[in-house]
């Protein structure tokens, strides 16, 4: 018989005849694995399970546990989407399918926009559809019959992406009942699984993302193998919404964006600048202790040495436009980095001064694309946490522990638990599209990965990931719902130094070059403000919080006495709201909740008489009762801790 040898991912092998399918192989293997089963890996391509081996094989059979797996069953649910709009909607031309992150698209051509009540339709006939269990079946016709086909059936988009991405003499399709979709593939063996999906929204794209093409509406869907695992995403996406800085911005009055004065231009309001105090606060204090030196740089700089630097040339498109100044060009600085090389190069620097750590809250502008903006996570105009390091190659090591460490201070003072690491490596393979030499790049990246090492802190090496002066390592934090932000950037540079001829007088009396990092914790403050906002949900820990207790008099009668306890909260430097409106207290209790103010402190006849407050905590509710200067010591203690009690 003529046979095919299979090689199983735990290595053992199997001769089969040839055109066995993998279903087949799966049900020999098990019967749980032939009902698990999706789809399969022949030699390393991911294949339809009714694709016959013709040929010695390495073979995996996937399953719901597959990321990989994941991505076929959501292509498959997209498929699904198609045919039913093709149902219900059968002019509808037909655009592109593909899965992504939380589930798929499909993109179609119809005059009249969906509307929700349409997507409640198109659900549901999904779900028919799903429950027939209809089976995905490849086919394949000569290309010339294909665009044939399409034409007569006036899929003008189709018959284009025959013509582009056809490269073999037959073309491949998938049939699920009457809908048959031109498609590489591969999909899921039949309808039946998909279950846990949800159409979410309809946005408009172009067609190839080009303004000049018609513009396609595309259906979004979340689509999971189970409803739990749906379910749990929904729930992510409200807490999402409700932690939302762009709502709890205007809703706590902490910082706008005005159309008038521009899009991504960020005003801070009181509130918010409160907020901003603190945290710049603690930072220039760790700064100042972990050895770095404060300093401040123009915004605005010669055109010149955006030119030696060579921003003009690599970062040109995310800057603002120059300024002419007395016949000569002015740059609004995209980056502080040259700002801080200008003042190392000021004088000449012995090796005894290294290493030079400059930091700098340092405002920056670059130009984003108004469709990209989004709060204050991108904005045009921002504050960076900037440092710039110049060291000694021996110092390497030491400078990468103490920002990483810097990294995790950050973290833990503002209540994040968890983090991804990523150190970016060079393409060996094209050394020549870098800037430094292997050297260099080794002595770095092999000081990045021994550090984390060292610190026991787990990572992801990404080859090539790296931009072309150095490698870097890149911290992402968790947030309370699981999303991750990327924050913390130590990133080396073997080209900015040679650039600006800096040089430090070494030991041995003779020149050498510095070794130059740029490294950001928070990014900006901006950015990471924004971020706080949704990790806080907006009720901010007691040290953060813009106004740490409201004073809430239960009536006029005792404004005195609530008058003397926000006059003493005051002096210990307590930042106090005085409620005294002339509103029922529930009103009162109920606004500072809104405003997510950490404490109330109640008062009325019987604080009065015994010098003390009735204390409510923002979620908690009433603890009760406690004298003013026992709330003071704990209110000084809660902040100095930092912690969110
Ligand atoms: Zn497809
Ligand atoms: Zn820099």
């Amino acid at each position: 018989m003529d046979t095919v040898q299979i090689t199983l991912p735990d290595g053992a092998t199997r001769e089969v005849p040839r055109g066995t399918t993998p279903a087949e192989v799966a049900r020999n293997i098990s019967h749980g694995l032939a009902r698990e089963a999706l789809v399969a890996r022949a030699d390393g391509e991911l294949v339809d399970l009714s694709r016959p081996i013709e040929r010695d094989t390495s073979l995996a059979i996937l399953t719901a546990k597959d990321p990989d797996a994941l991505q076929v069953f959501r292509h498959s649910a997209a498929h699904l989407l198609a045919a039913a709009v093709l149902e219900l909607f059968p002019g509808v031309k037909l655009g592109i399918g593909p899965p992504i992150d939380y589930g798929f698209f499909y993109e179609f051509l119809r005059e009249q926009p969906f509307t929700p009540e349409d997507l409640e339709l198109i659900e549901k006939k999904m779900h028919e559809l799903a429950a027939q269990n209809v089976p995905n079946e490849r086919k394949l016709m000569p290309k010339a019959e294909a665009v044939e086909f399409y034409r007569n059936a006036n899929q003008t988009f189709k018959c284009e992406l025959v013509e582009e991405k056809a490269t073999e003499p037959m073309v491949s399709f998938y049939t699920t009942g009457k809908f048959i979709d031109f498609c590489l593939g591969p999909h899921i063996p039949s309808t039946g699984k998909i279950k846990a999906f949800k159409l979410m929204n309809v946005s408009g794209a172009y067609w190839k993302g080009q303004e000049s093409n018609p513009q396609m509406q595309r259906i979004y869907g979340a689509c999971f193998f189970t409803k739990e695992e749906l379910d749990e995403y929904l729930h992510r996406l409200e807490e999402a919404k409700r932690r939302d800085h762009r709502r709890l911005g205007t809703e706590l009055d902490l910082f706008s964006i005005q159309d008038e004065a521009g899009p991504g231009l960020i005003f801070w309001h009181p509130k918010g600048g409160l907020v901003r105090k603190v945290m710049e606060d603690w930072l220039r204090d760790e700064l100042l202790r972990r050895g770095y030196d404060l300093v401040y740089t123009p915004h605005i700089m010669r055109l010149d040495l955006w030119k030696t630097s060579g921003h003009t040339n690599f970062y040109r498109d995310n800057m603002f436009g120059a300024v002419e100044v007395e016949k000569a060009d002015y740059q609004l600085k995209p980056m502080n980095c040259p700002g801080h090389i200008l003042i190392y190069k000021s004088r000449l620097r012995s090796y005894r001064e290294l290493p030079v750590r400059l930091a700098e809250l340092g405002t920056v502008y670059r130009y984003e694309r108004s469709g990209v903006l989004h709060g204050l996570l991108r904005v045009r105009g921002f504050t960076q946490d900037d440092a710039h390091i110049f060291c000694m190659p021996s110092q390497i090591e030491a400078e990468v522990e103490a920002c990483v460490d810097f990294a995790f201070a950050v973290m833990k003072t503002f209540g994040f638990s968890r983090y991804q690491v990523e150190l970016s490596d060079w393409d060996a393979s094209h050394p020549d599209t870098y800037a430094g030499s292997a050297e260099d790049w080794q002595r770095a990246t092999g000081a990045l990965s021994t550090t984390l090492d060292r610190m026991g802190v787990p990572y992801k090496r990404m080859e090539g990931e790296a931009a072309f002066y150095g490698p870097k390592i890149d911290v992402k934090l968790i947030d309370a719902i699981g999303r991750p932000w990327q924050l913390t950037t130590v990133q080396f540079d073997f080209n900015l130094p040679g650039r600006f001829g800096l040089e430090y007088v070494g030991e041995d009396g003779g020149r050498h070059q510095p070794l130059m990092v740029h490294r950001a914790l928070w990014g900006s403050v901006e950015r990471f403000f924004g971020i706080l906002i949704e990790h806080y949900a907006g009720a901010f820990p007691l040290w953060l919080a813009p106004v740490q207790v409201a004073i809430l008099p239960v009536s006029g009668k005792f404004s005195e006495y609530a008058a003397q306890v926000s006059a003493e909260l005051k002096a210990a430097g307590v930042r106090v709201y005085l409620d005294d409106r002339n509103e029922k207290l529930q009103a009162k209790i109920r606004d500072s909740e809104m405003q997510k103010i950490p404490y109330m402190a109640v008062v009325g006849g019987k604080e009065a008489e015994a010098h003390t407050v009735s204390v409510r905590h923002h979620g908690k509710g009433d603890l009760g009762p406690r004298p003013l200067a026992q709330f003071l010591t704990d209110l000084s203690t809660e902040t100095a801790a930092r912690t969110d009690l």
